[in-house]
């Protein structure tokens, strides 16, 4: 088989005042260990090179990191945003629409997921601490611990997921404090939390493999039987 070309989405952070572009070094080993070819695209591209960029690439991987500008879903600012990059939003917007026009695989990674189902016209929880109720959420948002599998999901049986990783509940690990609230018409929920907050989502028509997860998956690929890297195998194996 040949290894194919899988195009990541990544973002500018800011190290004590020199600016870098790229993604966490674990996306890379997921995919690398997944057996396909990782291809770094940067936010500072412009996105009219969106389209260029991704020609030759087999399937897009959407990652994690800023908030989605509530502009995007026609929302105000309520106040409790984390960090957002309008220039980022911009450019992952037109790499999904590229991916879409070409009907290539997609995997959306907790960013990710929420900036598919915006570009699909769903809405956003801009801060579940505050907003989710009447019952508290979980703790979605445990700190810098990516190691950590900090609460479960269901997984829907005979989703395009639960076929991806072969299991009905998984414990994974949760860094967000957005999620979904409404889920785009094109969508149709793969997993949910014990409190009831959209875990997963995947496309609901015959269309491209699309899957979004809110948790990480990547953090976890050097369990190489796990089912966290099977969600890359199966992106892979979409994208060949
Ligand atoms: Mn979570």
């Amino acid at each position: 088989m040949t290894p194919p070309r899988i195009a990541l989405s990544g973002r500018v952070t800011d190290h004590g005042g020199k600016h870098h572009t790229g993604v966490h070094v674990d996306y890379i080993h997921a995919l690398t260990a997944a057996g396909g070819v990782p291809i770094l695209l940067s936010p500072l591209m412009k996105p009219g090179h969106a389209s260029r960029a991704m020609e030759g690439c087999n399937a897009l991987v959407l990652t994690g990191g800023e908030d989605v500008h509530p502009s995007r879903y026609a929302t105000e600012d309520g106040g409790r945003l984390g960090k957002t990059d309008p220039a980022r939003d911009q450019f992952e917007l037109q790499l999904f629409a590229e991916a879409d026009a070409r009907g290539l695989p997609v995997l959306a990674i907790c960013r990710g997921l929420h900036l598919v189902n915006v570009a699909m016209g769903g809405s956003l929880w801009q801060d579940l601490p505050s907003e989710w109720g009447p019952e508290p959420a979980l703790d979605h948002d445990v700190g810098d611990r990516w190691d950590i599998r900090s609460h479960t999901v269901s997984i829907r049986p005979l989703s395009k997921l639960a076929a991806a990783v072969a299991c009905e509940t998984l414990e994974v690990n949760s860094f967000h404090h957005q999620a979904i609230r409404r889920l785009a018409p094109g969508l149709v929920g793969s997993a949910e939390s014990t409190d009831g907050v959209i875990e997963a989502a995947e496309r609901a028509d015959g269309g491209p493999w699309l899957v979004g997860v809110q948790w990480h998956p990547e953090s976890f690929w050097r369990e190489s039987d796990g089912p966290d890297l099977n969600l890359f195998r199966a992106l892979v194996r979409e994208a060949s």
